[in-house]
């Protein structure tokens, strides 16, 4: 495929602004019944574009849209049988519904990594309205690892900065710095 570009359907005619009011809401997975739905208590945080090949995204987007929550404030609500870990070998264990094979959310169980604590969702499954926006596009060059020709780069990059998503080809400097925080603290690193 080449030619049009597709982030994601979500961003492709535009970031749609989140709602400052946003609370939580259900996530519904894409069966045409007996949906797997799992109840958000509270805002997300750090949603993004993610150009990595473990995420789910919809047929003919180049990249995912996902977030994080808090893992005490995500509960599997109904059809929690449905759910199937992807490859229990990953870092991020990622439930998948079986019938539809939408990832749920995504769950770190080492607690000596850096995001434990922190689940991974995809915000285009709640049923409501008005969560935060994307803010960023991350690992943005391992689209190529999902078939996009590296000719093609400059482009999605654009698009990227033209919807107010800057790439990055890992993640963003605050994510990275966090990240470093962290191994730095572990390692008993004094910060000067
Ligand atoms: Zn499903
Ligand atoms: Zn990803």
């Amino acid at each position: 495929m080449s030619g049009a570009i597709h982030i994601h359907p979500l961003v492709d005619s535009g970031v749609k602004p989140g709602s400052a009011s946003f609370a939580g809401g259900t996530l519904v997975c894409k069966c045409a019944s007996e949906q797997v739905k799992v109840r958000i208590d509270g805002p997300i945080a750090h949603n993004h574009a993610c150009g990595c090949t473990k995420c789910w995204k919809p047929a003919g987007a180049d990249f995912s849209i996902v977030a994080v929550v808090p893992r005490d404030k995500l509960h599997v609500i109904q059809n929690e049988n449905k759910l199937q870990i992807v490859d229990p070998s990953a870092t991020i264990q990622r439930h998948a519904c079986k019938g539809c094979g939408v990832h749920m959310y995504g769950r770190i169980e080492n607690k000596n990594h850096p995001f434990y604590g922190l689940d991974f969702i995809h915000p285009e499954l709640f049923q409501e309205s008005g969560w935060a926006a994307p803010e960023f596009a991350a690992f943005v060059s391992s689209v190529i690892e999902s078939g996009v020709a590296p000719e093609r780069m400059g482009g999605i990059r654009s698009r990227l900065k033209e919807l107010g998503l800057e790439p990055y080809d890992c993640l963003s400097p605050p994510l990275m710095d966090a990240i470093a925080g962290h191994v730095a603290k572990a390692a008993g690193v004094h910060a000067r």
